[in-house]
């Protein structure tokens, strides 16, 4: 597993650049690895490598995916760009000013994030959209670093339960801290990083909203928690 120390970037402690992004060829997850070789001799004009963290590292709000989808950020290399969770969360981002342009499914659209920055919890795409247990731990690193290099970092929003507890294992938590579950909101105060407020979602998947598990006013009630929160602090 890659050693990533994690301090805030004003520290001194601060990790180093190189290591805040996992490199394109990233071995640590065998795999993962096989899948994206797969992928790019399949497809070698997608991504098909690890997706770096998207927005500016000043933010004060981190938004935590699962990982790429397979024709999603894994084909574009940004984020939510490409397939149908991007649809609903860059829309639901834009309504509450967490960015500004227009979304159009491609890392050329101009879209920006404001005070916002996104990241998955695994930064390459797992076959099924299933990450194991082991490699979600050996990814950590690339999730707790840039994570530690946010020095504003005030606020975070997790999408799924595997995003989720593994936002509070890099925050030094138990997922016994805040049980997931839609809606579910603290702040942690005794983690590795300064106090943080953290908010759950369930994720915005195609499969979640044509089941109705997550509408679209359930997950904008989300945002609109964030923002409420951000603006008052
Ligand atoms: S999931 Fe993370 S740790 Fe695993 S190969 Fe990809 S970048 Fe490396």
């Amino acid at each position: 597993m890659a050693k990533v120390s994690v301090a805030r970037a004003s520290s001194a402690r601060a990790p180093a650049r190189a290591a805040l992004e996992p490199g394109a060829d990233c071995p640590l997850c065998p795999r993962l690895a096989d899948f994206r070789h797969d992928w790019q001799a399949a497809e070698p004009g997608w991504h098909n490598a690890p997706v770096p963290a998207f927005g500016p590292e000043d933010a004060r709000l981190l938004i935590v995916g699962l990982a790429p989808g397979l024709r999603g950020a894994n084909r574009t290399g940004r984020p939510f760009t490409g397939d149908y969770a991007g649809d609903l969360l860059y829309a639901t981002l834009i309504e509450y000013g967490f960015a500004t342009g227009t979304y159009a499914a491609h890392p050329e659209d101009g879209l920006t994030l404001t005070d916002a920055r996104i990241v998955n919890a695994v930064r390459c795409v797992p076959p099924q959209n299933k990450p194991t247990p082991e490699e979600i731990r050996t990814c950590r690193p690339f999730l707790s670093a840039p994570m530690a290099a946010m020095p504003r970092l005030a606020a975070i929003v997790t999408l799924g339960k595997i995003a989720h507890d593994s936002t509070l294992a890099a925050l030094g938590q138990k997922a016994s801290r805040l049980k997931f579950g839609h809606g579910v909101a603290d702040t942690i105060t005794d983690g590795t990083l300064g106090p943080v407020r953290l908010f759950a979602s369930y994720h915005c998947s195609r499969y979640n909203t044509n089941t109705r598990v997550l509408t679209p006013d359930m997950f904008r009630s989300v945002f609109a928690a964030v923002r409420a929160y951000l603006d008052a602090a």
